[in-house]
């Protein structure tokens, strides 16, 4: 039978192609065959807030998904190496999954399917599937792969470190290509779902991204920190808020039932966002940790690390409601509630998560305010005034002057 015109390129063309090179010396691609079912591979990472948050990374083989648990999420950074954990295969079913996992059940806790799509091993060899490429080198302990995702581009390896009756570990590396990132920190930058744009509180919150609608961005996630101006003209009449200008790294907590995470609005740039590792600071963990299990939706909070605790200045969800077009008086009485009403009142708590004090005034008596603040260096804002992502002319510095600022 004379081969259709425009058809697919042959399995025997490719395997010529193969068959004329051995790749264990040439640098050349080798020939990636069809696969026999004609599928591609899938993959997908998942966001899994259990009694610990790690991200399940499955990929598709001999019809179920190869499973690993990487407590970091995975990274595009060429130099960062992280771990790895083989877990039970799962279904391809599952790789539809968002959503809320009972507590007390396997795995309770909010799953957020972060990444999906499809991935391709690096190396086949003549006349093997990719599935049969994919088994062997998982049989073998080193997998290269390519993936094509929403979010992942590129190669990974997959590399094995120890054999375990119960678990082996494995270590998941960006190899350098074009979609290496140095210095990028992809789960801290990318918050929110790739099916339904919820961040993990919005899922935890069994909303439907009416949140997301509702606010037209992709949630609290992509919200910067509200940055303060300087002073350049006369404050207009009002009603203000004064507090100290606290030094440390600008963080916000996402706090759900039972999980905390930390994310850094500091960087080299200001809108680098960087996990923080909660180990780092242990009395602000063991306090939000505290705060997780007394509360029973979600909090956002707004704050800065700075000397062992997190002084928090904002409030920008509760539960199911986003407050960033609340007025900063209404935001700031549902944090009070929030942290004093609902949360444990033990003193380890206060003195780990507390609130930046504040006092009230009009735009000509801040002298005042900042004498009984005992600081020169305070930050003033509107009381009538929403969040705003990044530098806002609603939140101002203002310092003492050098020669007349004693207070
Ligand atoms: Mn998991």
């Amino acid at each position: 039978m004379p081969p259709l015109k425009g058809s697919a390129p042959s399995r025997a063309s490719l395997e010529k192609y193969n068959a004329k090179r051995d790749f264990r010396l040439t640098k050349e691609p080798a020939g990636a065959l069809p696969r026999g079912s004609g599928k591609s591979l899938a993959f997908v990472i998942q966001k899994h807030a259990a009694s610990h948050l790690h991200f399940d990374l499955r990929l598709e083989c001999d019809g179920v998904m190869k499973s690993w648990a990487v407590p970091k999420g995975p990274s595009v950074d060429a130099s960062v190496k992280r771990l790895a954990m083989e877990v039970e295969d799962h279904p391809v079913a599952y790789n539809k999954f968002e959503g809320t996992i009972p507590e007390g059940e396997y795995g309770g806790g909010t799953v957020m399917l972060w990444d999906r799509g499809t991935y391709t091993p690096d190396e086949v060899r003549a006349g093997e599937s990719n599935n049969d490429a994919v088994r062997h080198a998982l049989n073998a302990g080193k997998l290269a792969f390519t993936f094509h995702g929403e979010r992942l581009h590129g190669s990974f390896a997959l590399v094995r470190t120890r054999r375990g009756a119960e678990r082996a570990q494995w270590l998941l590396i960006k190899h350098h290509d074009e979609f290496a990132t140095e210095g990028r920190d992809i789960v801290a930058e990318v918050m929110t779902s790739v099916t339904t744009g919820r961040t993990m509180v919005q899922i935890a919150a069994g909303d439907n991204g009416a949140l997301k609608s509702a606010e037209g961005a992709d949630g609290v996630g992509a919200i910067d920190a509200m940055l303060p101006t300087p002073l350049t003209r006369a404050l207009p009449e009002g009603e203000y808020a004064v507090e100290p200008a606290i030094h440390g790294v600008r963080a916000m907590a996402f706090v759900t039932n039972g999980t905390v995470q930390l994310i850094s609005a500091n960087g080299n740039s200001e809108h680098k966002k960087r996990t923080v590792p909660l180990d780092d600071y242990p009395d602000v963990q063991s306090a939000l940790l505290r705060l997780a299990r007394h509360i029973t939706g979600a909090l956002v909070l707004d704050g800065i690390l700075c000397d062992g605790a997190f002084i928090v200045v904002d409030l920008l969800l509760r539960d199911a409601q986003l407050l960033v077009e609340e007025p900063w008086i209404e935001r700031r009485r549902q944090l009070e509630d929030a942290l004093v009403n609902t949360a444990p009142k033990t003193q380890s708590h206060l003195q780990s998560v507390r609130m930046n004090p504040w006092v009230a005034c009009s735009s000509n008596d801040i002298d005042d305010a900042a004498a009984e603040l005992h600081t020169a260096d305070v930050i003033v804002k509107r009381i009538d005034s929403p969040y705003e992502s990044g530098p806002s002319k609603l939140w101002i510095r203002i310092r003492a002057d050098s020669d007349g600022g004693k207070l």
